[in-house]
Parts: C-alpha cells; structure tokens; sequence
C-alpha cells in the first residue's frame, strides 16, 4: 500500500561536527522531493475544488438535506448534465419530503423522465414518506437513520451526512474508489465500493468542522474531471507528484467489463412502455403499448416486470396507468 497520510519531510541526521561548526540542532529537514508529496493531499485537493470544481446547484450554500439527498439518489449512474433538469423541476415541485409524500408514487414515476432505473423514484417517494412519518419531516443527520430510509445505501447515507451535515463520514463512490486505488495503492482497481475502502478513505479525513466533507467532494470531483476511468488526465492533475500509480508507471489493471449495450434490450421495452404511460394523463390499453414496441414477446415482458416492480399498475384487462395516480371509480388524482 502508498503512503496514506500527509507525511512531514523526512529528518536527516548531520554529523556531530558539522553540526558544532554550524552551531545548529542536531537534525534539520531535507528538502522535499516528489516521493514526500502525501497521496491526497487535503490542501492541494481543496485548492483544486475551488479552482476548478463545478458550480452545480445541490452545492450551493444553504441546500436542503432533502435536496442533497433527492441529487445523491438521481446521480447514482446517471451523470450530471442528465441529472441537472430533473432535479430543478423536482426541487421546484417538491421542495420537502412532505410534499413528496403527498403526491401519489406514479407521479414520482413521471417526474422521473428520461433519467432511467425508475425504481429510484419509487424508492425516494417511499423515503419521503418514511421522512414524515418517523422523522417530522426532516432529513435524519444520522447515517444509522439514513441507511434504514428505502433507497439508501451505504454510500447515499454518508453522501448525505456528509454534504448536507457536515458530518466526518468517507464518502466511496466509483470516483473517489479510482482516485483511492491509483493514488494511495497504486493499482487501477474498479468496481463498486467496498467497507475496506471506506475505512481506507476513513484514515486520511483531515480534521476540522466540515474538513472532511469538504475532502470527500474535492476528491470526487478530481475522479469526474481528472482521473476518470478511461483517459487520466495526469499531466494535469494537482495531485500528480504523490500518486503512486503514476510514479509506478501507470501499470494496467483488470480489463474493465464492456459497456451493457441498450439498444433492442428489455429495459430500453421497458422504458419505452414507461414513457408511454408518462405521456399520458389518462390511462391506456394495450393496443398503445402496441405500437410504441414491436416485439409482442418482449412488450409482454417488459409490461409483466413493470407491473412486478411497482411502476406500472393494472386498472382493468386492458387499462394500465402509472402506480396511484387514478383513483378506485378510474378518475385522475
Ligand atoms: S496522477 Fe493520474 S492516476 Fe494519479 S490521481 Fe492524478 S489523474 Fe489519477
């Protein structure tokens, strides 16, 4: 493993003679080469986040813990310039947990668009119920209350105790899991994160109020704009001197898995059934499904796992709308 931790320049020994025709102490500091320079360095990171770190709206002084945690749940694999539409008009919409709550889960669905693996908006309906019902509404600091929210995982639980609270927490996604690995380990792991990382990123928090957060984002943000997954961009990378995979020669790793193809799969039916019913105020029959997806097979699948999934409910044989937006006489909410 590199070195973890900020290191202080190695003290070199003088001769004792030297040391009396200098009249100095008996040990001074050698001056600090590249190997001195620590794997992530908090104050390099903190400067590179404010040069170059975006402007993106859920870090704006003074956002909600609802809204840091309705972004942490529409980043996980979406990216940024996707995210950014949906969560403004989710914000304008539902700017607590409570008005979430209120709103039936199917509209959740349709407010979801085009940002994909739609169970996230079941799943943060269901949160937000679970806000106002055992929280009075607010966000939980806590990452214990947090992680038994449905949806959140270990890393939206620390994400939120972190960005919205300030909380000391290391915060793993596959960003920070790739700085980690080439930086401090100097190997070029992927895959998801894992607890060993998070204690790994635990061991190099710095101290102070929101420090640690404030490191957490700053490394992240270097795993998005600089050392991302495919084209390092390591000539320009503020943390270059200390990164011990570079300095071992940018070894490969293992080959990453290919890209999941979409096109023709069940969950592009999947979507396109969905975006059917998006579209629509009222309900529909089938005969819409029908003309939105070719393959009967593959449509009677994708709406069978949509109906199984809870993003789809089933009025009549042939009436199907977005989950709670009718009500039981078949009129809109
Ligand atoms: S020097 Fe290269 S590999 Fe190392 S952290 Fe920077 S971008 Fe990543």
């Amino acid at each position: 493993m590199g070195p973890t931790h900020p290191r202080t320049p190695t003290p070199v020994t003088v001769p004792s003679g030297t040391q009396q025709r200098a009249g100095r102490e008996a040990s001074v500091h050698r001056k600090p080469s590249a190997l001195d320079a620590p794997s992530l360095d908090p104050a390099v990171l903190a400067e590179f986040f404010a040069e170059r770190g975006r402007d993106l709206p859920w870090r704006a002084p003074g956002t909600s813990p609802w809204a840091v945690l309705v972004s942490e749940v529409m980043l996980q694999q979406t990216p940024v310039v996707r995210v950014l539409p949906v969560y403004l008009r989710w914000l304008a919409r539902w700017p607590t947990p409570a008005d979430l709550a209120s709103d039936s889960p199917g509209e959740a669905v349709r407010a979801w668009e085009r940002l994909g693996y739609p169970r996230r908006a079941l799943r943060l309906h269901a949160a937000a119920i679970t806000i106002v019902t055992d929280h009075h509404g607010e966000v939980p600091p806590l990452v214990a209350d947090l992680l038994a929210l449905p949806g959140v995982g270990e890393y939206t639980a620390r994400a939120v105790a972190a960005f919205a609270f300030g909380a000391t927490e290391p915060v793993v996604d596959t960003n920070v899991r790739r700085v980690l690995s080439r930086a401090v380990r100097g190997v070029d792991e992927h895959g998801p994160a894992t607890a060993a990382d998070r204690a790994e990123l635990a061991a190099l928090l710095p101290p102070g109020a929101g420090a640690a957060a404030r490191f957490c984002a700053a490394v992240m943000e270097l795993g998005a704009l600089v050392c991302t997954a495919a084209t390092p961009d390591c000539q320009h990378c503020p943390i270059a001197d200390g990164c011990a995979w570079l300095r071992a020669g940018r070894p490969p790793g293992p080959p990453r898995p290919a890209a999941q193809t979409w096109h023709g799969t069940d969950r592009q039916a999947r979507g396109v059934l969905l975006a059917v019913l998006r579209e629509s105020p009222a309900p529909v029959g089938t005969v819409r499904f029908d003309l939105a997806w070719p393959s009967q097979v593959q449509r009677a699948r994708a709406l069978a796992s949509l109906i199984s999934d809870g993003l789809v409910q089933q009025l009549a044989e042939d009436r199907f709308a977005l989950p709670g937006t009718q009500t039981a006489d078949g009129g809109q909410r």
